[in-house]
């Protein structure tokens, strides 16, 4: 027995060379457009425009969406490569390619036709940008509790509330927004929650502070205020009451991403540091020629590849629908950001004081390592979720944990 797999053909890795195409391809964008910018990003704490041109003409919005709604095809194991490479060199500028994904997702999930043609197909095309707006001051982890209310009224509902950290929301044409339709039922607590799509230039809808935090500098998240917002009825995606099971199923796709963004961190702080303990010297040899390097590089080494290979398994049972990507894209979001902050923080050292000079372009792996734990469910919320799914899926049994 392979527990909790039945064989161990379950554990396969399915990459071709299409997907390594891909990845080069991507890796000469970033090492032509990217990697001059990178410094740059974290220093103005902004992302030059040209750069989301480059990204468009290249068609990395559509990677993962459908052909039909306007995207390039490829799936979970793509969007994979996309966001590992784009991160090895700028973990902000992937997200701020990425976040699309907490919008077109749900869409495609849960989304009529006519929303998967009018949102998705823009989007998918760089012509338009979107952002996911859950979070509230109250509720983070806790989907279930939002305050957010919509009330229906005729054709349409009124949408009131204030949404927090939400990222590439200034940049934002569309947003998903979830908020409370009912109150919510005895031992229900997610019932009655909804999932709408609600434009940006609609009046009400106003883009407030922005978010001072540690990292991914050049996309940080920004409040998001609505004002007595007025939605048509037809923008709302999947059943009404039911939008906890949207965004719950949306994360369990797009957290793939956010494992991928942490091998990236990891790969390159791993490779920045490699590089710096062959060339520095100290006590008249190179610092990798000490145990005390030699052993932190092994160390990352093994941990890095450990987090590629979670990564693209998940990737890979997604794009096969098997149902155990779920639990298997948490471990992988967990290991792997986990494994990114650890691999930052020994690249620092090993760099020693210049480790810490931003110029040096290392440091902030470490400040966006630590935002990859939190978002999109916290690590905690993982391992809730990895051991939820194993005693349900694996032994039918139905555990409530706080
Ligand atoms: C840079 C950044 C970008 C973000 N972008 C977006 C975005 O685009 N859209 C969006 O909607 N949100 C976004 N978020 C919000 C993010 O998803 C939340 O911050 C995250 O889910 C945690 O919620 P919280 O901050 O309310 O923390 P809380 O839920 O209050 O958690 C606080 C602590 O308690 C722990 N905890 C809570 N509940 C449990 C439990 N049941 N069991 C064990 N531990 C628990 C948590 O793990 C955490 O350590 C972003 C956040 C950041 C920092």
């Amino acid at each position: 027995m392979v527990f909790p797999f039945q064989s161990v053909e379950d554990f396969k890795v399915e990459l071709n060379e299409e997907h390594e195409l891909f990845r080069k391809s991507i890796r000469s964008f970033v090492e032509k457009y990217l990697e001059p910018k990178a410094i740059e990003i974290e220093k103005t704490d902004k992302i030059p425009e040209e750069l989301f041109e480059e990204a468009k003409k290249l068609g990395l919005y559509g990677i993962g969406i459908p052909e039909e709604y306007g995207g390039q095809g490829g799936g979970h194991v793509m969007e994979a490569i996309l966001m590992e490479e784009l991160s090895r060199v700028s973990p902000a500028f992937a997200v701020a390619v990425a976040v699309r994904g907490l919008f077109t997702v749900p869409i495609l999930l849960f989304g009529t036709e006519e929303q998967k043609k009018k949102y998705v197909v823009p989007v998918a095309m760089g012509e338009k940008f979107a952002a996911h707006a859950n979070t509230e001051p109250c509720c983070g982890s806790d989907v279930a509790g939002i305050e957010s209310t919509a009330k229906r009224v005729n054709d349409h509902y009124i949408i009131n509330g204030r949404k927090i950290f939400i990222t590439g929301a200034e940049k934002a044409d569309y947003l998903i927004v979830t908020a409370r339709t009912n109150p919510p039922k005895e031992n229900k607590r997610w019932w009655g929650i909804s999932v709408f799509i609600v434009e940006k230039d609609w009046p009400g809808v106003k883009i407030g502070q922005k978010f001072d935090v540690v990292g991914l500098r050049g996309e940080r998240p920004n409040e998001v205020i609505l004002d007595d917002v007025k939605v048509p009825a037809e923008n709302l995606v999947g059943p009404e009451n039911e939008g906890f099971k949207v965004i719950v199923s949306t994360y369990d796709h797009t957290r793939i991403g956010i494992a991928a963004q942490a091998v990236g961190i990891a790969q390159g702080a791993f490779e920045k540091a490699l590089n710096y303990a062959l060339q520095r010297q100290a006590f008249g040899r190179p610092i990798i020629g000490f145990e005390a390097v030699a052993f932190k590089l092994a160390d990352m080494l093994m941990e890095l590849e450990a987090a590629r290979l979670l990564t693209y398994w998940a990737a890979t049972l997604a794009d096969k629908g098997d149902k155990r990507f779920i639990i298997t894209s948490s471990l992988a979001k967990t290991f792997a950001t986990e494994v990114a902050e650890r691999i930052s923080a020994l690249a620092i050292k090993i760099h020693g004081g210049v480790g810490v000079d931003v110029e040096t372009g290392v440091e902030h792996f470490l400040r966006d390592a630590l935002i990859t734990t939190i978002y999109e469910g916290t690590n905690d919320i993982q391992r809730l979720t990895i051991i939820r799914q194993l005693l349900r899926d694996f032994f039918g049994v139905k555990l409530v944990l706080t």
